[in-house]
């Protein structure tokens, strides 16, 4: 008997393929194709400053184009790949344009808000975006919906949380969820002490204990603000006011998530924690490809257990609480100052309780001022993004220097 092979063919391309996502993205790929699935054609992978890895996808996976973000390794990328046929391109522009070829599904997995307008380049050809940079949404949630939408794509989400919220959750009757139920394993501080947490190094904060991914989704966990950036992100995906929106600390992460019915059932989906899973989900919706993740052993497993989260503790997460409530700017601005404090913080010129700190005192700064309820244009996104940075750095410097 053949192998079963109703998956359609693919066009795909992989923004940030050197990335943990990226990786884990490209090794599902070939595992399906091993297993005798539709072959998927990669169109382009995309790098920031990862030349080794990136030449040696492009030799094994043969895209029709490969760019590299930082320009100075151009030309080194452009020689690697000399007569394989494969074209190259360097520079912010080149990842634009990997984003802009003919691919059906763009995996959008380049970290942070660098990875907004590749992202909204695939969106607005009508190619179906699996959405890993959950940071896009969270600055310009209603931008990049909106373009999906206008084009017809498929927003996929690759966030654990939202792909088992999007694997249970009924579209058609939005008003008959009472809940969605985010869980959160709570990182490596989970049962630290504030005082512990303030000589936390890059090193403690990085170990997470469940999932391995890259550098500033892991200080994201361990600060919760991951969760933070979560909610916010699911305010965009789901039909579902943020006030229903909860957190659940759950550190078997196990339960990838769960939506609660009015009638008072709850579904959740549940898996080892293997992001080629959620993967899988967004290269064959509907139907499914065979991945290479661990199956979970419930006997393993034993006990599930649930706490509320801290926010004493993890100021993260009522920071981001607070941001969609106010709307307008804030979630931007939240988003931008985070990623200023964690590379301050990975660069170790800050104190890790300093990322909160640093973030609240943007915030603050910025709520003061008009700000539109919604931001609908790239123009506001960016204008709002440029000036949380820039508070953030000077903030950061301060803090660094005293
Ligand atoms: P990573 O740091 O491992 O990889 C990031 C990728 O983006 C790399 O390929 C890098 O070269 C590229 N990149 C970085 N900065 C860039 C820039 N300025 N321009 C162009 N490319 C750039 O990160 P990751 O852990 O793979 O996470 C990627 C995204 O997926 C993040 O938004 C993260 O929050 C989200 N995510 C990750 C996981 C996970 O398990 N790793 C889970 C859920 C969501
Ligand atoms: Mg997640």
């Amino acid at each position: 008997m053949g192998a079963i092979t109703q998956n359609k063919a693919r066009r795909a391309t992989i923004l940030g393929s050197t990335g943990s996502i990226g990786v884990n993205t490209l090794d599902l790929i070939e595992f399906a194709s091993d297993q005798g699935e539709a072959e998927v054609d990669i169109v382009a992978l995309t790098a920031n400053r990862n030349l080794e890895t990136l030449v040696e996808q492009a030799k094994k996976f043969r895209p029709d184009f490969a760019a590299i973000g930082d320009a100075a390794l151009g030309d080194d990328l452009k020689s690697a790949l000399a007569g394989t046929g494969i074209e190259t391109g360097a520079g912010p522009d080149a990842i634009e344009e990997a984003a802009q070829r003919d691919a059906d599904w763009v995996m959008a997995a380049i970290v942070g808000a660098a990875g907004l307008r590749p992202t909204l380049q695939a969106a607005k050809r009508g190619a179906d975006i699996a959405l890993a940079n959950k940071e896009c949404l969270v600055c310009a949630g209603d931008v990049v919906t909106a373009a999906i939408e206008a084009a017809g794509g498929r927003l996929l989400p690759v966030d654990s949380e939202h792909n088992a919220i999007f694997q249970v959750y009924d579209f058609d009757r939005p008003e008959r969820i009472s809940r969605l139920i985010l869980t959160a394993s709570g990182g490596p501080f989970r049962t630290w002490s504030r005082d512990d947490m303030a000589t936390a190094t890059p090193a403690q904060a990085v170990a997470h204990p469940n999932w391995s991914m890259g550098a500033k989704i892991s200080v994201d966990s361990a600060t919760l603000m991951n969760k933070g950036l979560e909610l916010i992100e699911a305010a965009h995906i789901f039909p579902t006011p943020h006030e229903q929106i909860e957190v659940l600390v759950h550190p078997q992460s196990v339960i990838h998530s769960m939506v609660e019915y009015v009638d008072g059932s709850v579904l959740a989906q549940l898996g080892t924690p293997d992001m080629r899973t959620p993967i899988a989900t967004t290269l064959a919706w509907p139907d499914r490809t065979p991945s290479p993740s661990a199956k979970l052993d419930f006997a393993q497993v034993a006990t599930l257990t649930f706490e509320p989260p801290d926010l004493k503790r993890f100021p993260c997460l009522r920071l981001a609480r607070e941001s969609i409530e106010s709307g307008g700017v804030m979630p931007a601005s939240l988003n931008a100052s985070n990623e200023v404090a964690v590379a301050a913080f990975l660069d170790g010129a800050v104190k890790f309780l300093d990322i909160a700190a640093i973030t609240e005192q943007v915030l603050e700064k910025v709520s003061g001022e008009n700000s539109p309820a919604r931001l609908t244009t790239l123009e506001e996104v960016v204008a709002a993004d440029g000036e949380a940075r820039r508070l953030a750095e000077e903030f950061a410097a301060a803090r660094a220097a005293a």
